[in-house]
């Protein structure tokens, strides 16, 4: 009996979402200047894939907006009709939030327009941007903006998360290098935030993700880059902790224009790696320096002289050519999954445990991230924006990556496990951006003494929570809206 009822309900649900995305549909048709892509459609099939392979949804419709209105349209109907919404930029939402079953997808891909002023040093680009696409707009001025680290990221995800790559240590978190949002709020209203308006919204939208509204513009101060020197080596596996010691207690020495991160991996098994070491685990440097490139040069020939590295390299290359270097490394279609998290500094015990735990490293693809923030990052205060985490540099990404569904068990348990047995080490909090779809109960802990303030800016911007589909921040309670998801 109770089964039948269960599935009574179920089957109403789904006539009800069915119902009320034919609305949506319908309501935009005609107005609407970008498309309007359901099940039936032949683009569909594309259009609903989304970077993490092991996110596989079928949303009922694909709104892809061409302007401003399209957004505006969107994100009325989607309210009026009462359907689940996703946003989506570049879809590499680890956690998959870019998609939903039956829902509403509000995709923002055809607007990628950049606008450079090389004299101001500012650049304007639409929220549906990749980095790759802002990249290339830039550094025809030999300018750019501090972001990720892989060209084909969407941009609105990154920024609005806080953001960080290769100039973070130099010139902040990208979020911390905006000027202005223009975005679309839940009642369809076009609302600029910076510093002087909108302050409380400008504040939240640095770091607290897609919780607010639709971001369809960012202004943003560049910086002039066009080349970095760029060192790369491996530590063979026997060396690896001695080696992290080492890394980790000459970081905070370091002057900002370096980046050093280490990843943790089996060794690729490409023509570019010494035979001896492919296959194996090894813990895999890059370390790019940007500015003065005579400095650069020595400083790391320096940092890659500690130890006995093999396939060591120090070469001088464009922006450009660094900004799509790691490309390859994570292409879409795959299956990805990760746990994050921060340290204050890395204990011996957490090195130990992250070399030795290589040896059973189900994924050839599978790595630990390790990299280190300070520099810039600490220039404000943790509570200047919604993004907090700034007095723990090291952020370790456990990114669990392989090719097929018959992984999925051994390889989401690897992660798992190595993150429960290093999470005591850890300092509380974690980069939204680097967050799994599980991990619901850690939003508070990324936000900790912010979460109030967050909790009043999305009651007043967002009071149904219409934008749940993400690191949520619920509506505060008496608020008109539902919570959670
Ligand atoms: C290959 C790869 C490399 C990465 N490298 C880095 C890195 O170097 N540094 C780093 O900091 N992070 C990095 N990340 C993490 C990255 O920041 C997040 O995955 C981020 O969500 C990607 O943004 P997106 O726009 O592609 O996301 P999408 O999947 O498109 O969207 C994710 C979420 O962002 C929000 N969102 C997207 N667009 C908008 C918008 N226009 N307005 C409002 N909200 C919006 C929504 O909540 C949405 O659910 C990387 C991720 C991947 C997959």
């Amino acid at each position: 009996m109770r089964l039948y009822e269960e599935t009574l309900r179920a089957d109403q649900e789904r006539e009800r979402v069915a119902t009320a995305i034919e609305e949506v549909r319908s309501s935009l048709k005609g107005t609407f200047h970008g498309d309007l892509l359901g099940p039936t459609d032949p683009a569909y099939a594309d259009a609903r894939v989304i970077w993490n392979g092991m996110v596989a949804r079928s949303p009922g419709l694909i709104a892809r907006c061409a302007d401003v209105a399209d957004v505006q349209a969107a994100v009325r109907a989607g309210a009026t009709n009462g359907v689940l919404a996703a946003l989506r930029c570049g879809g590499h939402s680890l956690a998959g939030f870019s998609t939903c079953d039956g829902g509403l997808v509000i995709d923002l891909s055809k607007m990628r327009h950049v606008t450079v002023d090389p004299t101001a040093r500012r650049a304007r680009f639409e929220g549906g941007c990749l980095l790759g696409t802002i990249d290339t707009a830039t550094q025809n001025y030999g300018l750019a903006f501090p972001a990720g680290v892989v060209s084909h990221t969407g941009a609105s995800g990154l920024i609005l998360g806080g953001g960080f790559g290769w100039l973070t240590r130099l010139h902040g978190l990208s979020c911390d290098n905006v000027e202005s949002f223009t975005l679309v709020t839940a009642d369809g209203t076009v609302v600029r935030a910076d510093a002087n308006e909108n302050a409380d919204l400008s504040w939240a939208l640095r770091g607290g993700g897609g919780n607010f509204g639709v971001v369809t513009e960012f202004e943003v101060r560049l910086h002039p880059v066009t080349s970095v020197v760029l060192g790369e080596a491996y530590y063979r596996e026997p060396d690896i902790p001695r080696f992290l010691r080492s890394w980790r207690d000459s970081l905070p020495e370091v002057p900002d224009n370096l980046r050093w991160s280490v990843s943790l991996r089996l060794a690729p098994q490409t023509e570019n790696v010494p035979l001896e070491i492919r296959g194996r685990p090894v813990a895999s440097v890059a370390a790019v320096w940007a500015g003065d490139s005579e400095k650069g040069l020595r400083y790391p020939d320096h940092i890659l002289s500690i130890g006995s590295p093999v396939g060591v390299t120090t070469r001088v290359m464009s922006y450009l050519a660094l900004q799509t270097i790691a490309d390859h490394e994570f292409p879409p279609g795959r299956r990805y999954y990760t746990k994050s998290g921060y340290f204050k500094t890395l204990d011996d015990n957490s090195i130990d445990r992250m070399a030795s735990s290589l040896v059973d490293i189900p994924s050839p693809d599978t790595q630990i991230e390790l990299a280190y923030l300070g520099g810039a990052t600490t220039h404000m205060a943790a509570g200047d924006t919604a993004f907090g985490d700034r007095n723990s540099p090291f952020v370790t990404n456990l990114l669990g990556n392989w090719a097929d569904c018959s992984g999925d068990a051994s390889n989401i348990a690897w992660v798992r496990s190595l993150f429960s047995e290093l999470r005591p080490a850890m300092t509380p909090g974690v980069y939204i951006n680097f967050m799994s779809s599980d991990e619901d109960d850690r939003v508070p802990e990324a936000y900790r003494d912010r979460w109030e303030r967050l909790i009043g800016v999305k009651s007043r911007y967002d009071p149904n929570n219409f934008f749940r589909l993400n690191q949520n921040i619920p509506v505060r309670k008496g608020g008109s809206g539902a919570e959670g998801r």
